[in-house]
């Protein structure tokens, strides 16, 4: 198997307590993960790197958690019960559906989707070369229902996207905080979207995490600023370790735009076995979100610029990244294999080479024998960073296999505790990229690691 390939990320996943298959006791769920121990803490230091990038270090830009289920008008106005939906068709022989616009794709012909035009294709079954069913239109929003009645008036939708808590409350953030134009408007939660065609791992599932923010600006001057997200969101995926080889834009063609978008590009990685695939979007989403939601509504949702009198329906820059999608490309990236040393049975040795800020663990603390006076320094050294740091603490087998095994989870720093420390007050730091070791005093660990990790 290639080491690149998609299989090994998803073997090495599960292995090494990433991301496992959902409910596999019972067979799994199609599409449907579930992060690990050391996923969740990954997926969480990429979470909470965009939300220092994109609030915490931003005068211009506040935080916002809108709930998931949200009144039914608002996939109305939005335009998503209407227009949100995929082509589809079905293969009349063994039954298989596909995207419609992904086999044209795959055929290098552009998807056009007019009376007749699917027709004049004579696309068969990529599985069995079956006849397929005409395009039908599928909506991609899960129903359910509020309360206890199952009937239409008690419809909801799970939200498919998280701008639209965004834009709902826009009036709201802007007067609570007292907010000029320009400024953003940022949420990290779930949204849910009934794929056709899910798969590809955690790439494309049916509920995933969304990381979003909302620039809402007046339209003069807007394309600098498109300009400036764009270059700011490739720059954030850079700065945590990203080869940049792996990155590129993509613009989209004005006949792919969404229905909303002036104009949009993609951030693009080059997935293991997948190629290059959307990671983010910028998009000018233009008015359209604030106007729909004002003629929907029957609210004010203009902006009023006290000093000139004027008063607009501001515009929106859109960054829209994947937290799951984003986690998949730094576990992809972190991806590396290094001769084996001298004690290793194996010639190739697997090393995650994280970002100190997104490695799940920061350090592990070993002491170099389960004796007694070795294990309880080196506990009481853990339970010191562990106010500050993911630890973990491992005393079996011998230290180049403890490394090994922390190298393989990509913990950035190892701390061992031999007998002379307990003469010394020093300890072996191991740097998991050089591989060199330091001694360093125990009470001076501290601003070692506030130093090594204020990246
Ligand atoms: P795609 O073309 O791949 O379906 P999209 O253009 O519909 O994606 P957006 O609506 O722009 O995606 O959503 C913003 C981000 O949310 C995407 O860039 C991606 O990272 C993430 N995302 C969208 N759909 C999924 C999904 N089904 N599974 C995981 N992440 C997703």
């Amino acid at each position: 198997m290639e080491k690149t390939s998609l299989e090994h990320i998803v073997s090495l996943s599960k292995q090494r307590g990433f991301i496992y298959p959902s409910s596999e006791i019972y067979g799994g769920l199609s599409s449907s993960y579930d992060y690990g121990p050391l996923g969740v803490e990954l997926k969480n230091n990429v979470k909470k790197a965009w939300w220092k990038a994109m609030v915490q270090m931003r005068g211009d830009v506040v935080g916002l958690d809108a709930a998931i289920l949200m009144h039914p008008r608002v996939w109305e106005a939005s335009g998503h019960l209407e227009g949100f939906s995929d082509p589809l068709v079905d293969c009349k022989k063994c039954k298989k559906r596909w995207r419609a616009d992904h086999l044209l794709e795959d055929k290098g012909i552009e998807p056009d989707f007019r009376p007749g035009t699917w027709e004049k294709h004579n696309m068969v079954c990529p599985s069995c070369e079956g006849e397929l069913t005409g395009v039908r239109n599928f909506n991609l929003m899960f129903k359910t229902f509020m309360g206890p009645l199952e009937d239409s008036a008690n419809e909801i939708y799970l939200r498919p996207e998280t701008c639209q808590g965004i834009y709902t409350n826009f009036v709201h953030v802007q007067q609570s905080m007292r907010r000029k134009l320009p400024f953003g408007i940022a949420q990290i939660g779930k949204s849910f979207r009934n794929e056709i065609t899910p798969g590809n791992f955690t790439f494309r599932t049916r509920e995933f995490e969304q990381m979003e923010q909302q620039y809402f600006v007046h339209p003069e001057g807007k394309g600098d600023i498109f300009e400036m997200w764009k270059e700011l969101r490739m720059q954030w995926y850079k700065d945590l370790g990203i080869k940049e080889e792996n990155l590129r834009f993509r613009d989209h063609r004005p006949d792919e735009l969404a229905h909303y978008a002036k104009n949009a590009t993609d951030i693009e990685y080059n997935y293991p076995g997948l190629g290059f695939k959307e990671l983010a979007g910028i998009h000018d989403r233009g008015d359209w979100d604030l106007s729909r939601h004002q003629e929907f509504s029957g609210q004010d949702l203009t902006y009023f610029y006290q000093e000139t009198g004027e008063k607009i329906t501001p515009h929106i820059i859109e960054t829209a990244d994947g937290a799951d999608r984003a986690t998949l490309a730094f576990l992809a990236d972190a991806y590396d294999e290094r001769d084996g040393s001298d004690q290793s049975k194996h010639d190739k040795e697997v090393v995650l080479r994280f970002h100190k800020s997104l490695a799940p663990i920061k350090m592990a603390i070993f002491p170099l024998s389960k004796k007694e006076p070795l294990q309880k320094l080196a506990k009481e050294i853990q339970q010191k960073l562990w106010y500050n740091y993911m630890t973990q603490y491992d005393e079996t087998g011998s230290i180049g296999k403890r490394y090994r095994r922390q190298d393989q989870i990509g913990t950035p720093y190892c701390v061992t505790v031999d007998f002379e420390s307990l003469e010394d007050h020093r300890v072996t730091v191991r740097d998991r990229d050089t591989m060199e070791q330091e001694r360093i005093a125990i009470t001076d660990l501290p601003s070692f690691f506030t130093d090594a990790f204020s990246v």
